[in-house]
């Protein structure tokens, strides 16, 4: 397991996140916080398209990956490229988890079970729609 870089690429104060980012978007990006489960958005998105950071726009995952799970919140079993995310070792809440965090701002996404059965990897990206942004690829004219 990576341990915690120093630095990010995008790199904000508390204030700059907090006047930039929604009341829920901050709680869950950079509080950590969990959105109700099957509240989320982007749980039944099923167009082609990418999906990327919402605090930095950087690209995490592709629609091609993201599966239902039943778990209640956006699943994918792989990011775009394994640099893309960051896995932190968490121990909080009295369990042992892995956090998935943009690698380029430092952003809370979600967890990664090794619960994902069926898929490529067997790995489930447990994300929170709302650390994600979705772009359909018919908008952004691609195929
Ligand atoms: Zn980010």
């Amino acid at each position: 397991m990576a341990n915690e870089p120093t630095s990010y690429q995008v790199e904000k104060s508390d204030a700059e996140w907090r006047e930039e980012l929604t009341a829920d978007e901050y709680a869950v990006l950079r509080q950590a916080a969990t959105e109700r489960p099957w509240t989320g958005e982007l749980l039944d998105e099923s167009r082609a398209g990418v999906y990327a950071c919402a605090a930095c726009g950087a690209e995490l995952f592709k629609s091609g990956t993201k599966f239902d799970s039943g778990c209640g919140w956006p699943s994918f079993y792989e990011s775009v490229d394994p640099a893309a995310v960051q896995l932190i070792d968490d121990t909080s809440m009295g369990m042992v988890r892995t956090e998935v965090r943009c690698a380029t701002c430092g952003s809370h996404l979600g967890h990664v079970f090794p619960d994902g059965f069926g898929t490529p990897t067997g790995d489930r990206y447990c994300m929170n729609s709302v650390s994600l942004d979705f772009t359909a690829a018919d908008d952004a004219g691609l195929k």
